[in-house]
């Protein structure tokens, strides 16, 4: 079925475009942003949203050199909105300086600076407030998925946005089923275990609104590449790509997009 056919309108705005992220994590330099801007020159709209997640500091260096076709965003926020919180920077920041996402629980920040599933919750709420997009990011370690017990835990942490942000907030967003197995390891899941995921994770948001279980994009990652971009793309329920190490590099990333 054509892509086009599965939009669904939704506020009388046209939803579920693909959405295409290229998360750098703490990688690259200002010699890597000129590098990746000369080749990765997008001068049109492909029909979705494709977001630059530098490294914060680099937020400005990539802005003056992409086309309007690329947003950009940040990979983490702070909850507060200002004052003595050092180092950490406030969604409205974001905002001000032109960025248009944020990424929150990804699972290296929710291993790495323990972030609960409340607080990523509070960071989807801050995002929200500045009029922000926030990807959450959801998904379960492989002893998790050996245990059964996957689904549970994407829930879980699901479940802490709806109850703080209410369910229809993450229409605002996006929502990124990255299973930890799979991220920067090299093994993707299959797109039949991704499909599987993303079509429960919407049948638990259809349990509270359908309005917004259509309209809410989905999007996978782990190990996301040239080579199985397009069959993960093909799953009806997969809405685009959270992308790390393959989005380091022009081409790869841009042929990651033109996968859609
Ligand atoms: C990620 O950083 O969210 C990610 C999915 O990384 P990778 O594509 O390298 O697995």
């Amino acid at each position: 079925m054509a892509r086009r056919e599965r939009r669904v309108e939704f506020d009388e705005v046209w939803m579920r475009r693909y959405l295409i992220a290229a998360n750098w994590k703490m990688h690259g330099s200002l010699e890597m942003v000129h590098k990746f801007a000369e080749g990765f020159d997008q001068g049109v709209d492909l029909g979705a949203d494709v977001v630059l997640f530098p490294p914060a500091v680099y937020l400005g260096a990539v802005q003056g050199l992409t086309s309007k076709y690329v947003q950009l965003g940040m990979q983490d926020v702070g909850v507060a909105s200002e004052g003595a919180h050092t180092g950490e920077i406030a969604a409205s920041m974001v905002k001000d300086v032109g960025g248009s996402w944020v990424i929150v629980g990804h699972s290296e920040r929710r291993t790495d600076q323990s972030e609960s599933d409340v607080l990523v919750a509070q960071k989807f709420a801050s995002a929200i407030a500045a009029d922000l997009s926030p990807i959450v990011c959801v998904g379960e370690t492989l002893a998790q998925r050996e245990a059964g017990d996957a689904f549970a835990v994407v829930s879980k942490q699901l479940q802490a946005v709806i109850e703080l942000c209410g369910v229809s907030a993450l229409v605002k967003g996006a929502i990124a089923y990255e299973p930890l197995w799979a991220i920067g390891t090299g093994l993707t899941a299959t797109p039949e275990q991704a499909g599987q995921m993303h079509a429960s994770i919407r049948e638990l948001v259809a349990g509270l609104d359908q309005d917004t279980a259509q309209a809410v994009r989905i999007i996978y990652g782990g190990s996301v590449n040239p080579e199985n971009a397009g069959l993960l793309f093909a799953q009806d329920e997969i809405d685009g790509a959270l992308v790390g190490g393959a989005s380091l590099q022009a081409a790869s990333f841009a042929a990651i997009v033109a996968a859609i």
